[in-house]
């Protein structure tokens, strides 16, 4: 039974909309009117399993510490407060209950669920959530990546998967995989409960790329902080930023380097002699004996197909099954079938595509006929005019870097051939906004967690390590690092790896987006994701200064010249557009924005709204609408941005605001 408490009008609504969302279930206890909050809660407290108190966590800490006996017999806990946002899991978190209690109670009352035991918090990546299918039992092997059990990782081909607990290691460093009989022991099953912390080392592979102790920065510039320029350094390049640019750095250091022991330290079970395993891979392999495998399907395999008119559907699809089955072939990694374009509309085919669930690709009798394949032959030659169907359109299909694995094998009317894929790595492009949390976006969030490698610039890095899922490899360094960290990146995406390129605002304006992007060919796929841009960011906070048209104009000069530079200006005065100035000026950089200013002012009266935001969404965020005449551009630093109005802006209540058409202006 779960019992309901509450102190206050709020509270009691809360505990009513619970009773009325699980019948039968529940027992309201009241708000203490008639006797003391101390004892109600001790009578719930000795009769329910569960308890939801609509209190402060003090208060209710204070109220159930002279109560509890031991996690076993203590009902689980949950407090929530009286806005109803939060629903935290206090006692109880797994034996108790409370951690699922924390999430029920929320989707009842729209509340986020606080839940803080080890495992829930670390944010262990769910195989069901993987990108691709698996085969194989997910509770008891999800279950030891909860527990911290070792797990040992297969994988055929580097396919751009998230990035894996520390627990789950490369088979190949092992001691399971080099002979010995059983998995090796997890390390906090020796920490006591008075050694809270235990020295867990990364991943071997993780190391080996180390280029840098962990946690060693690269040294950056000096002005490095108040820079917030990723692709035009300001400073001098640091020898280290040329030589050395990447520190590899294990995610979470904290989680790398000291493990906090859970509470209850808790053995982890070993699942046989065979231990835990997680396979990354297309075939159908035994896993080890006596363990638990969960194997990873990547869309690795397409399979060739072809048919005589009127094939039916169970033909082709027992064909490509037992095709698939005989070369010992995961089906759940064929990504697609390919035929020749003659036979799109070939029933059986098209159905036995849909009946796997992938798309069917088609090619030209041509192009398939230019294709060298082992076995061509007579008969699709008189019928569609390529020797070969099956085999041909598998190679096609498989891409460049693509193999084919297993010849053409016949039935009565179908012919099936396989090949394998390159591997696709993932490049996102990630704009983490201007520096506030709550102004990074869900999609953000949800890349940063879906790569398994990291590269930035250490300061944008700092501003999220915390979401980043432990196992993830951080590549950061310096500024004056830009074109390495858009190679580097490029290149882990071609290895395979799922990899998020991060930047400030928007990653594409005055970032590493073009960089990257340049150096990126076709054999990866590239992910954009937006972010909020300086310009918004600042203009947000001055009013609408961007109401019509407008223009943001990079002052640096590093990468610019100043005539082309000053060309825009210009031009932009002249059209009459709101200009906001990125990179206004650095202590190396002194003249430009005055000489900006001075260009607009041709044609823009000395009373023409001038915004300027210094770490716009950050704690020194600082905020000026003042005017040509009276911007002292002292004020503005590498941090900020300055929003010159066109000669319809108008500071009105003190917000800057330019009108959406001209009318105004008459
Ligand atoms: N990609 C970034 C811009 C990089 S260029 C974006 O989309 O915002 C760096 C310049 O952006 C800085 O010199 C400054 O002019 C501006 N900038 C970046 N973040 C800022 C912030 N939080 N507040 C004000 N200006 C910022």
């Amino acid at each position: 039974m779960i019992g309901l408490i509450h102190a206050t009008a709020a509270g009691r609504t809360g505990c009513e909309r619970l009773a009325a969302a699980w019948p039968g279930r529940t027992v309201l206890y009241g708000d203490g009117a008639d006797r003391p909050l101390r004892s109600v809660v001790a009578t719930a407290f000795a009769e329910c399993d569960q308890l939801v108190l609509f209190l402060a966590t003090g208060a209710a800490v204070r109220l159930l510490a002279p109560l509890l006996r031991g996690k076993a017999e203590d009902p689980g806990v949950v407090t929530v407060d009286e806005a109803h946002r939060h629903a935290v899991a206090l006692l109880g978190g797994h034996g108790g209950g409370a951690n699922v209690l924390a999430s029920a109670v929320s989707s009842v009352l729209g509340s986020a669920p606080v839940i803080t035991t080890a495992t829930d918090s670390v944010g262990t990546p769910a195989l069901d959530a993987l990108p691709y299918p698996t085969d194989g039992p997910l509770a008891p092997l999800t279950r030891a990546l909860l527990d911290g059990a070792p797990v040992r990782l297969h994988t055929d081909q580097t396919w751009p998967l998230p990035a894996f607990p520390l627990t789950v290691v490369p088979a190949e460093w092992t001691p399971a995989h080099s002979g010995e009989p059983s998995p090796p022991e997890d390390p906090r099953t020796s920490a006591g409960q008075d050694q809270p912390f235990t020295l867990r080392p990364g991943p071997p592979a993780q190391r080996e790329l180390t280029s840098a102790p962990p946690n060693t920065a690269v040294p950056r510039p000096p002005d490095a902080a108040d820079t917030g320029e990723p692709t035009s350094p300001e400073g001098p390049r640091t020898s280290a930023g040329q030589d050395q640019p990447f520190t590899l750095r294990p995610e979470p250091p904290a989680q790398h380097e000291l493990t906090p022991a859970p509470p209850n330290t808790a053995v982890p079970r070993p699942a046989g002699a065979g231990g835990y395993a997680v396979w990354v891979t297309d075939r159908v392999v035994g896993g080890d004996e006596g363990g638990v495998a969960v194997f990873v399907r990547p869309p690795s395999l397409v399979v060739g197909v072809g048919g005589s008119r009127g094939v039916g559907r169970e033909e082709v699809v027992g064909l490509v099954r037992s095709t698939l089955a005989e070369a010992g072939l995961a089906q759940k990694s064929v990504s697609a079938l390919a035929t020749v374009d003659a036979k799109a509309g070939e029933e059986g085919i098209v159905a036995a595509a849909a009946e796997f669930g992938v798309p069917l690709l088609t090619y030209a009798a041509a192009e398939l006929a230019r294709t060298a394949v082992p076995n061509p032959s007579a008969a699709p030659l008189a019928a569609v005019g390529t020797p070969s169907v099956a085999e041909a359109a598998a190679i096609l299909a498989a891409g460049t870097g693509g193999q084919l694995i297993v010849e053409k094998r016949k039935s009565a009317m179908a012919t099936a051939a396989v090949a394998r894929r390159r591997p696709r790595g993932r490049l996102a492009v990630v704009g983490l906004g201007p520096g506030a949390r709550d102004l990074v976006t869900p999609r953000a969030v949800a890349e940063l967690r879906r790569a398994s490698v990291i590269v930035g610039l250490d300061q944008y890095v700092d501003q999220i390590r915390d979401l980043l899922l432990p196992g993830t490899r951080v590549l950061e360094s310096g500024l004056g690092a830009e074109e390495e960290r858009a190679r580097t990146a490029v290149a882990e995406a071609r290895a395979g790896h799922a990899v998020a390129l991060i930047g400030s605002g928007d990653a594409g304006v005055y970032a590493m987006a073009s960089p990257a992007l340049a150096e990126a060919a076709d054999d990866i796929d590239v992910i954009g994701v937006p972010g909020v841009t300086a310009a918004l960011a600042a203009a947000a906070l001055l009013g609408a200064p961007l109401g019509h048209d407008h223009v943001s104009i990079s002052l640096s000069d590093l990468h610019t010249p100043w005539d082309v530079i000053e060309r825009r200006v210009r031009a932009a005065a002249e059209s009459d557009l709101v200009v906001t100035f990125y990179n206004p000026r650095s202590r190396g950089r002194a003249w430009q924005l005055p000489k900006a200013l001075s260009v607009l002012a041709e044609h823009r009266t000395p009373l023409t709204p001038v915004g300027v935001v210094h770490a716009a969404s950050r704690p020194d965020e600082r905020v000026e609408v003042t005017t040509l005449a009276d911007l002292d551009v002292g004020t503005v630093d590498m941090v900020t941005v300055v929003t010159v109005g066109n000669t319809a802006s108008r500071i009105v209540s003190g917000r800057m605001v330019t009108p959406r058409g001209y009318r105004w202006q008459t």
